[in-house]
């Protein structure tokens, strides 16, 4: 038996260039690879579909892209909801039957991910089959795996990934709160961050050097404002609040409490007040 497959992409190396959702595209548009997958439309659905992530507000604001495909789930709705058209592969892919599928478009809504899409024409439900055909014909990995410049995305046995997969985490379902063992995994999504800039009203410069302490329950951290006033606290936990302390020589302490980066906190240009 062989063992499972799994892919790991890392958000921090995904430049957002698209290359493995044109790929897939142009894998599976006008190509028939029965027994997996009868050809993609040309529009409307991508089988890898890399989302555009834009976190804060103007000008303290970060990119980052998270390509989404289906997870071949080893706990998978989509199995349950029609077992005699969906299967598993001995590798762990996870295949929509085009055959015995035909005709069932209540498959689309069975997947919690929102990664199976319902072909018009054909008259059948279609997902990422993993480049089965290709793994079949002796190629390593998938196409869009292939087309990656940045190797932000990888594909191999569980065993091979297992130290990435140990740092990995799953993206969420979009109905909360289910569990279904996604073998997609990922590196390096960020998470909240505080940001902002120091300046002195007076001089109507920015302060260069200052002490902004961040700290929640006993954690704190320590970041100082770059040659522009800048200060960034990165990938913070959004269900926490934290409070911030600004200090600087000559400076009043400025301080906020309770912050909360469920979104993404630009506190903009805080002015520090001089000291008397
Ligand atoms: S992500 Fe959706 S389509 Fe893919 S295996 Fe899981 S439940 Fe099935
Ligand atoms: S594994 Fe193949 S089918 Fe799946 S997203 Fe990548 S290119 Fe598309
Ligand atoms: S090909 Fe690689 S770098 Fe480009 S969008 Fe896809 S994962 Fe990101």
């Amino acid at each position: 038996m062989s063992e499972k497959k799994a892919f790991v992409i890392d958000v921090a190396r995904c430049s957002g260039c698209y290359n493995c959702q044109l790929a897939c595209k142009d894998e599976y548009c006008d190509n028939n690879w029965m027994p997996y997958a009868k050809p993609q439309p040309d529009v409307g659905q991508f089988w890898l579909r890399v989302d555009p992530h834009e976190c804060g507000t103007i000008p303290k604001v970060r990119m980052h892209y998270i390509p989404r495909l289906c997870n071949h789930c080893d706990d998978a709705s989509c199995m349950v909801a029609a077992p005699d058209a969906v299967y598993r592969r001995e590798d762990g892919l996870v295949i929509i039957d085009p055959e015995k599928a035909t005709g069932n478009r209540a498959l689309v809504d069975s997947c919690p991910y929102g990664v199976i899409y319902w072909n018009e024409e054909l008259n059948l439900p279609q997902k990422c089959t993993g480049c089965a055909h290709l793994l079949d014909n002796g190629n390593g990995v998938p196409r869009c795996v292939e087309a990656c410049p940045t190797d932000a995305f990888k594909f191999g046995t569980e065993t091979e990934l297992k130290e990435l997969i140990a740092e990995a985490e799953v993206l969420q379902p979009l109905q909360p709160k289910s569990d279904h063992s996604p073998r997609v995994y990922y590196l390096n999504i960020p998470k909240g961050f505080i940001a902002g800039t120091v300046y002195d009203p007076v001089d109507r410069e920015v302060v260069i050097g200052a002490v902004c302490l961040l700290t929640c329950g006993g954690d704190e951290w320590t970041v100082i404002t770059d040659d522009y006033g800048d200060f960034w606290f990165e990938n913070l936990q959004q269900e926490r609040q934290y409070d911030l302390k600004i200090e600087s020589t000559g400076f009043i302490t400025k301080s906020f409490t309770a912050l909360s980066p469920v979104k993404d906190i630009n506190l903009g240009d805080v002015p520090l007040d001089r000291k008397a």
